[in-house]
């Protein structure tokens, strides 16, 4: 085998990037190999092209907001957290600002200049970087890690090999799957896939006939509701209308619950429910709206509600509560009234699925975390093998959390994957 390496890193997104750095830190001989012709193209595009970096809230909040498996993170972060990936970044020279909910992005607003950084320190640690060149396979010998073989049949010997290929989404950025068959040569169970923080399809009519689309609805209580209508999940954050569902951050945070009711109960249809106006409650809403009607008897009630809700909505539950908007005030009988506010409660409707895993920001399932040492990213049945980003089976909501579980597991398989060559 030509070049031998201690560590040799497969994938060179936010978590290989990471991996290479952390073992180049310990001046073992690391080789990164990425089978695109650039490094972090998924970093590049995340947070809107700005790169949201980590988030600033407390470690029992990052957990809440991972909620495939966030609890398994607790270990790293004890190790390695969101403050030290910011005061990491602040050493390489990318001062980082806080935006809502926590979310830090480079205060240069470019994503790139944080990939640039990464890619500097790669360099100063004389990190070997290989790009158009892709991995075919990890080499098992016997009982253990041994190198890997790239497409063009090249093989290259390591002591350790750092599996961060990412996961099966967009894989434009060369996110194509390809760790999860080499983790099951090694032993390893991969809990099944499913598309994550992802819009969600729906067949009603109202959006067959494209009469919301591209409305947006700010600060919204959106639920997934269980087949006995309770709520599974609720986000309030904004929502879109789309020509084929709904969308927009509550949504996608909504996403995987939609999946996994479908899954669970098996469904073809699940229900979910916009609460409008979040702050009140229904009774409160009903009384709102009788006050504003008496203000104006003679006026058409959808002149007269125009400021409670975006028009094209309120126009919307007015027509499902059977009340024509020209109508005077007046002339809107209290049980219309009462059928209005609890529309706007809870306006339910079905949905059928989502977008397929390809077009979501982010993979769900992966590579089973019940075989992963939590506080190294070792392989249990395999030595010399280590793994860290989205192919495990850690997913979040969007807001910088699945690039700080990626950047956290970076840092501890580098480390260890370093820590096992050197011993060996
Ligand atoms: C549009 C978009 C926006 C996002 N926004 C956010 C956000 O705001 N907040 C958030 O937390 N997360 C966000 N994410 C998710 C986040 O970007 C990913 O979770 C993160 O990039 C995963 O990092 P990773 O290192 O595990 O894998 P990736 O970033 O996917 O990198 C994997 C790398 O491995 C390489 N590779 C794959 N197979 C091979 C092979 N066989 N040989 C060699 N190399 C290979 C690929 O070329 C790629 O460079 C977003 C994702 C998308 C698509």
């Amino acid at each position: 085998m030509q070049n031998d390496y201690d560590v040799i890193v497969i994938g060179g997104g936010p978590s290989g990037l990471m991996a290479a750095i952390a073992a180049g830190e310990t001046n073992s001989r690391v080789l990164l190999v990425d089978k695109g012709n650039k490094l972090g193209r998924k970093l590049a595009i995340s947070g809107g092209g700005r790169c949201n970096v980590t988030n600033r809230l407390p470690i029992d909040e990052i957990v809440k907001n991972i909620p495939g498996n966030g609890r398994f993170l607790y270990s790293a972060f004890s190790i390695f957290n969101n403050e030290d990936i910011i005061a990491f970044f602040e050493k390489l020279g990318v001062a980082l600002k806080e935006e809502d909910h926590g979310r830090m992005f480079p205060a240069s607003n470019r994503a790139q200049s944080v990939v640039d950084a990464l890619l500097d320190r790669l360099e100063a640690l004389n990190v070997k970087v290989l790009t158009n060149c892709p991995v075919r396979q990890i080499i098992f010998d016997g009982n253990r890690t041994s190198g890997v073989v790239l497409e063009n049949g090249g093989k290259m010997a390591a002591k350790a090999v750092v599996t961060a290929v990412g996961g099966k989404s967009v894989p434009q950025t060369g996110s194509t799957g390809d760790g999860y068959p080499w983790a099951e040569q090694a032993g390893h169970t991969i809990s099944e896939l499913f598309p994550t923080e992802v819009p969600v399809t729906s067949d009603e009519a109202f959006i067959r006939g494209k009469t919301l689309q591209g409305l947006a609805l700010r600060n919204v209580g959106v639920s997934v509701l269980t087949p006995k209508g309770k709520p599974l999940i609720t986000h309030q954050m904004d929502m879109l209308f789309t020509h084929f569902g709904v969308s927009g951050p509550a949504v996608l945070r909504c996403s995987q619950f939609v999946v996994k009711a479908m899954k669970k109960w098996k469904l073809r249809n699940v229900v979910m429910a916009i609460d409008a106006i979040p702050d009140k409650n229904e009774e409160q809403v009903f009384q709102e709206l009788s006050r504003q009607i008496k203000t104006d008897p003679k006026k058409t009630v959808k002149n007269n509600l125009k400021g409670l809700l975006p028009e094209r909505y309120l126009l919307f539950l007015l027509e499902r509560s059977g009340i024509d908007g020209h109508t005077p005030c007046s002339n809107v009988p209290h049980e219309k009234l009462r059928m209005l506010a609890g529309h706007i409660k809870h306006f339910q409707f079905q949905v059928n699925g989502t977008l397929p895993l390809e077009k979501a920001f982010v993979t769900g399932g992966g590579v089973s975390i019940k075989e992963i040492e939590p506080k190294t990213m070792a392989s249990k049945p395999m030595p010399g093998l280590y793994f860290c980003g989205e192919v495990l089976d850690i997913y979040g909501y969007t807001g910088g959390y699945n690039i700080t579980a990626a950047l956290v597991t970076g840092r501890l398989a580098g480390l260890n994957a370093a820590a096992f060559a050197l011993e060996n």
